[in-house]
């Protein structure tokens, strides 16, 4: 029988509940147990795939195609369990399958209401992911409590235990417990209110998870367990491990919080075995050499919004024993200056995926100084496109070369809408989505990266190579070395002449692992080092 893990979140937001959540998966694999994770948020949209950035960060891409809270992209770093559609709901898609199940009659006479019917559903979605051969569900429950939007999950999950009966269900709750600096004190009052706050919903924790700057005195865990009616040992002090985010099983571990799960739970499970995690960390804290790679973004100040793109370089570098820093360069900045001045220096420079007119220029500007001063390059997505706008421009002579999604009468549409894309109008989930099959062509830096001759990555985008210049680009020089298996799109180039430069239309940053890094991450960075610095 599944068991579940519930993780909600005390006091403010941004404690790293998805982190966390992870950790704990991470954990529990450890010991041999199967895990699923899933993450419930509770705004409106259906999704966050209409989101900007800047509202949500980055939106992260399953293999079947959802658009989804980044918080997956932790849950695939730290664990193996591949997450699908079935792993993020937000009170928008609840309501959205309620309102549809309304108007099909399938609940014909009834008045339809948040209890039972939201409840109900947002229970149906937790239900999904257990199964014969799943041990532990993690659920994870966006916002914090004592916001509107989380009620009806708070009472979904408190429904859920008491039905599965409370030994088959563990609550655990993240909480802050701040110091403030006038009092020289840490006050563990706003933990005790978010503690009532859970109560009042019917929810008493089993676990608290203390996010701290300060170290807790055994008296200040003895008086949070009492006032918070929690275990003494189960109140787990958790302090800030900036910039080694892949510390924190280890924090947790250290208090022996697996132990407390697996013996709440009643999972007759091995010790845990993080050997390799602790090998990761140990080249991750002391790695022998450093890359500076440059990443030109238009939402460089926002770590969220590029953050699978930071991680995958940071696990690129663990798989050559480097500490991959990164110079976050705003691509305006290039347009308002020059390229050399934000980029000099830098031993790798990644172009990353996004939308919109607003910073293409300096991103072509930016392709163009990797191109001429061999500096290896990574383009992703929208990355691509501009590398090929680049390419048509200035090896091509294709001086108004674009992409039809910035310049809709460009003379050359070296990038343009994909055909399947022609008649869709509606925004939210319609664009191509998801894993896609790819073929590598021998003697390429791609198949000599992957090792292997037919690959699957997640795509995110509307626009196209348009095949049309395929010629024209090949004759001068740029590789084609990825297609879908039909040959009908090019999902990789490369330019030769070159010590590695390499553009790919889906996003291999979704399937990195600090223990497991992608394939081509690892090359560019190892291509990075060859650069002196
Ligand atoms: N805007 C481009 C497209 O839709 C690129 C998308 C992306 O980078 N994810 O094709």
């Amino acid at each position: 029988m599944t068991k579940h893990i519930f993780v909600t979140g005390g006091v403010v937001s941004s404690l790293g509940k998805g982190l966390n959540s992870a950790s704990i998966g991470m954990l529990l694999e450890s010991r041999g147990l199967k895990v699923c994770l899933q993450k419930f948020d509770p705004y409106v949209n259906v999704d966050p795939g209409t989101m900007s950035p800047f509202e949500h960060g980055e939106i992260y891409v399953t293999d079947d195609g959802a658009e989804t809270d980044l918080d997956l992209g932790h849950y695939e770093r730290f664990t193996n369990t591949i997450t699908n559609r079935n792993c993020n709901f937000t009170t928008g898609s609840i309501y959205n399958s309620v309102i549809m199940k309304e108007r099909k009659g399938e609940y014909l006479g009834k008045t339809v209401q948040v209890i039972p019917h939201i409840t109900n559903e947002i229970k149906e979605c937790i239900s999904k992911l257990a199964g014969p051969d799943v041990d532990v569900v993690i659920s994870e429950i966006g916002g914090i409590v004592g916001d509107i939007e989380s009620q009806p999950f708070l009472e979904a999950i408190r429904q859920f235990g008491q039905e599965l009966g409370r030994e088959n269900v563990l609550y655990i709750h993240l909480t802050l417990v701040p110091y403030l600096r006038a009092a020289d004190e840490v006050k563990t009052k706003p933990t005790q209110h978010s503690v009532g706050m859970l109560r009042q919903a019917g929810i008493q924790p089993d676990i608290l998870i203390c996010r701290t700057e300060k170290t807790l005195t055994r008296e200040q865990k003895d008086k949070i367990a009492l006032f918070c009616n929690v275990d003494r040992g189960s109140v787990i002090e958790e302090k800030d491990v900036k910039p080694f985010l892949y510390e924190i099983p280890l924090i947790l571990v250290e208090q022996g919080l697996d132990t407390i799960i697996v013996k709440k739970l009643g999972l007759k499970t091995n010790g845990h075995n993080i050997g390799r995690w602790l090998s990761m960390l140990e080249i991750m804290k002391n790695p022998q050499y450093s890359a500076e790679i440059a990443v030109v973004g238009k939402y460089i100040g926002l770590q969220s919004a590029y953050e699978s793109i930071y991680e995958a370089l940071t696990h690129g570098g663990i798989g050559n024993n480097a500490r991959t820093r990164i110079r976050r360069v705003e691509s305006e900045d290039i347009e308002k200056t020059s390229a050399v001045q934000h980029l000099e220096g830098c031993q790798g420079i990644l172009v990353p995926g996004g939308f919109g007119e607003r910073g293409i220029e300096g991103k072509i500007t930016a392709i163009k100084y990797a191109r001429e001063n061999k500096i290896p390059f990574f383009g992703i997505c929208l990355g691509m496109q501009c590398a090929t706008i680049e390419f048509a421009r200035n090896v091509c002579g294709l001086k108004e070369a674009n992409s039809t999604e910035f310049d809709t009468n460009t003379p050359h549409p070296v990038i343009s809408l994909l055909e399947e894309q022609r008649q869709v109008r509606v925004k939210g989930g319609t664009m191509r989505l998801g894993a896609q099959p790819c073929v590598l062509k021998e003697n390429t830096l791609a198949r000599r990266a992957y090792g292997m001759g037919s690959i699957s990555e997640r795509h995110r985008h509307r626009y196209e190579l348009n095949n049309a210049y395929r010629e024209r680009f090949a004759s001068k020089g740029m590789v084609f070395s990825g297609f879908l298996p039909d040959g009908q799109l090019v999902e990789i180039i490369e330019i030769k002449e070159h010590p590695w430069f390499v553009a790919v239309q889906f996003h291999p940053e979704f399937k990195s692992k600090p223990i497991n890094p992608h394939p081509l991450f690892k090359e560019f960075i190892k291509a990075a080092l060859q650069v002196r610095s």
